[in-house]
């Protein structure tokens, strides 16, 4: 955290933090992916064990002195295990590309055919992007969503299996609205000997909560990041069955990381500690029904939301026919103290850098102690907004209004 002995020692960097933490104060963060942690878990982030090195795993180290890194991250690991009931985890993954490089590298080789979602209906890059390793690599075969329900397309998906068999099947989505039904996934994989990794990046939090439903019956290998719905540090993880535990751990080290983070892994442990709690799972409900309030006043407005609604923490708006690019929304509720991201839609006919929708989630508002209520006002702000972009005295009240409700739900001002 900003301390006086960082301001006064270098002013450029305190400015560019005391700058983002007003940011994150003052404006309404409505991006899918992101949360704000407690100070609890920024206090062991910005710990000591930043010092350490530990390459290895607890009582099997390359590196003396680890005897209090290894209490911190058996917590972890036994936290993670509790939360999602799996039977083996690795905390180690820097981030949530890394853990799914730990898995490719663990039972892949170069030029196998793996299956993933297509990143224009709601996969992520790491599901067989040509821009990404996994999609240089591997033989890619990508599913989606039927285009008139939108919806995660399962004859389309056991269609390609079986014609491709792949050895991998990724499941798992960064834009996608409702829950995945993962036995489908496994049954498809058991017709064609595939193995099946789920990426539940995104809805971890509704996953460990009951929420969602759980891959981890039906899957070998599960990933996630513990920075988003979890509201953890920025990082990711792998669970996987006890037959792969081995293979697994040395797939991220020595595999593909070297020295782990140790004051994430603490910071991840602390996060643990708070999602076990039964206030986590009232949170997470809080997290869904703020999702479906927010939809249903952009619906209510006239906004089309792709597939009809949502069971998640987030939902796409389709803007096509309002004329307007994902874009052109960016920028105009971002002048408007309203951040999301454009986002591609199922059926996209522009670039990834235009696109013809947003992406609207509700974890971090929710984090601030956001209600029904606040979601009903700001949805309308929206709608007000995207009626006409080129409106911006309407911008500049809206920003006026924002600024006012972000002033009754302090982050971290009262910590
Ligand atoms: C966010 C995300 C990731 C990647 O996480 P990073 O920590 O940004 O590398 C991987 N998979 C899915 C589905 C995601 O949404």
């Amino acid at each position: 955290m900003l301390t006086d002995a960082l301001r006064k020692f270098d002013s450029e960097i305190a400015d560019a933090i005391q700058k983002e933490v007003e940011r994150q104060e003052y404006k309404l963060e409505l991006i899918a992916s992101e949360n704000f942690v407690s100070t609890n878990v920024l206090s062991a982030m910005g710990s000591q064990l930043t010092n350490k090195y530990a390459e290895g795993y607890p009582g099997k180290r390359y590196y003396g002195g680890c005897e209090f890194v290894d209490v911190a991250e058996d917590l972890a690991r036994e936290r993670a295990k509790k939360l999602f009931g799996c039977d083996h985890v690795n905390v180690q993954p820097h981030s949530g590309t890394q853990a799914n490089m730990g898995v490719y590298f663990a039972v892949l080789k170069p030029g196998d055919t793996i299956m993933g979602m297509n990143l224009s209906h709601g996969g992520h890059l790491t599901h067989g992007s040509p821009v990404s390793i996994s999609g240089t690599y591997f033989k890619v075969v990508s599913y989606g969503v039927n285009p008139a329900t939108e919806l995660l397309d399962y004859d389309e998906l056991g269609r390609l299996a079986r014609e491709h068999r792949p050895k991998l099947i990724v499941c798992g989505a960064s834009a996608y609205s409702r829950d995945i039904d993962f036995k489908k996934f496994r049954e498809t994989a058991d017709e064609v000997g595939a193995m099946v990794m789920a990426d539940i990046a995104h809805p971890a939090g509704l996953v460990a909560t009951g929420l969602h439903t759980s891959p981890v019956p039906y899957c070998e290998f599960v990933t996630t990041t513990t920075h988003k719905t979890l509201r953890g540090p920025r990082g990711g993880m792998i669970m996987c069955r006890e037959q792969f535990a081995k293979q697994i751990d040395k797939a991220i080290f020595p595999g593909t990381q070297g020295g782990p983070l140790m004051h994430v892994i603490a910071a991840k442990a602390v996060a643990f500690k708070e999602d076990l709690e039964p206030a986590y799972k009232d949170y997470c409900r809080q997290i869904v029904a703020n999702s479906r309030a927010l939809a249903a006043t952009l619906a209510k407005r006239g906004f089309r939301i792709v597939n009809g609604g949502t069971d998640t923490h987030l939902f796409l708006v389709d803007l096509t026919d309002k004329g307007i690019t994902g874009k052109d929304a960016e920028e105009a509720l971002g002048r408007a103290g309203i951040t999301v991201n454009k986002n591609t839609i199922p059926r996209e006919t522009r670039s990834p850098f235009v696109t013809s929708g947003i992406r609207v989630g509700t974890p971090a508002l929710t984090t601030r102690g956001m209600k029904e209520s606040q979601m009903h006002s700001i949805g309308g702000w929206m709608a007000d907004v995207l009626s006409n972009l080129a409106d911006t005295t309407m911008q500049e009240k809206v920003k006026r209004d924002v600024r006012t409700l972000c002033e009754g739900f302090p982050i971290y001002r009262n910590s």
